[in-house]
């Protein structure tokens, strides 16, 4: 079986608001590192049942489960297994190598070119498609829960602690346990929601903070009503693409599929002199 005394535990590299992500090496197979994500089991857990499992396992495993059968999508980490321990789960994740949070790469580079924002979003947008594909709805997306690898700018999308499987019913507000500035308007407001406009949402947010350095709302008050500051330095495509992702109005804003369709993706290629 799998104990924790086969690995040699490193530095803390992490840390949530639930626990401990460290860094760690497998002893027999000396150089594969692993991120070990340490959690104490709480009362507010959510069990899931997997395929194959006939007792349900923790919601976050039993999610990221579903994105673990081949074919992967490389930009979701990768789940290689899972403990528990007493009163501890801890999930032996693939160690995102030279990374960095996207919140810290945001902080740590100014003024971030399209090229850039282009190829992280690409990746993001995969990454997203690839849950949906699979019935999952990631729930938490924010820039502390994404890494990009340097210098190669590699996206992989990590913590599932708030994932949701989607199914035909709408989810609810309370069904957000995210953070509160990633909540889509029509949770705030009609209550319900559906995975992929709260995904297109999320683009929109996410390509927002990308180009400025700051979030696009603050509060639940601006994400119902606030004005959109749009830096001018953006390009007309780009103001377009975030635009129409942050639609209040589900119906009217971008579908999913359209996303990666829009022209800020598909640059056209400056005419050769
Ligand atoms: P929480 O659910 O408590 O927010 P996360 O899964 O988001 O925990 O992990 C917390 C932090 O640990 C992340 O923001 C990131 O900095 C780091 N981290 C998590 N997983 C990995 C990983 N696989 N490789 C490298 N760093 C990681
Ligand atoms: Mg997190
Ligand atoms: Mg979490």
């Amino acid at each position: 079986g799998l104990d924790l005394t086969q690995f040699e535990v490193g530095d803390m590299i992490g840390e949530g608001a639930f626990g401990q992500v460290y860094v760690a090496s497998h002893k027999r197979s000396k150089r594969v590192k692993v991120a070990l994500k340490c959690m104490v089991k709480s009362q507010q857990d959510r069990y899931l049942d997997v395929d194959g499992h006939s007792t349900p396992v923790l919601a976050e495993v039993a999610m990221m489960l579903r994105l673990m059968k081949a074919p992967r999508c490389p930009n979701i980490i990768r789940l290689h297994n899972w403990l528990e321990i007493e009163d501890n789960f801890v999930l032996i994740l693939e160690y995102a190598g030279s990374c960095q949070t996207l919140l810290q790469y945001i902080k740590d580079t100014a003024d971030i070119e399209e090229n850039q924002a282009r190829q992280l979003m690409r990746q993001l947008i995969r990454a997203i498609m690839f849950c949906t594909e699979r019935g999952v709805f990631h729930g938490d997306i924010h820039t502390a829960n994404i890494l990009v690898t340097l210098p190669r700018l590699e996206l992989k999308l990590i913590d599932f602690g708030c994932a949701q499987p989607i199914t035909q019913k709408p989810f609810n507000k309370s069904d957000y346990r995210g953070a509160g500035h990633g909540m889509p308007p029509e949770a705030l407001r009609c209550r319900v929601f559906h995975a992929n406009p709260a995904y297109v949402w999320t683009i929109g947010i996410m390509l927002y903070e990308i180009m400025h350095g700051r979030l696009a709302f603050n509060n639940r008050q601006s994400i119902m009503f606030g004005a959109i500051q749009i830096h001018p330095r953006l390009s007309t495509a780009c103001v377009d693409l975030i635009s129409q992702c942050l639609i209040r109005n589900p119906a009217k804003r971008l579908q999913l599929h359209q996303v990666e369709e829009h022209c800020w993706f598909n640059p056209t290629t400056p005419n050769p002199v």
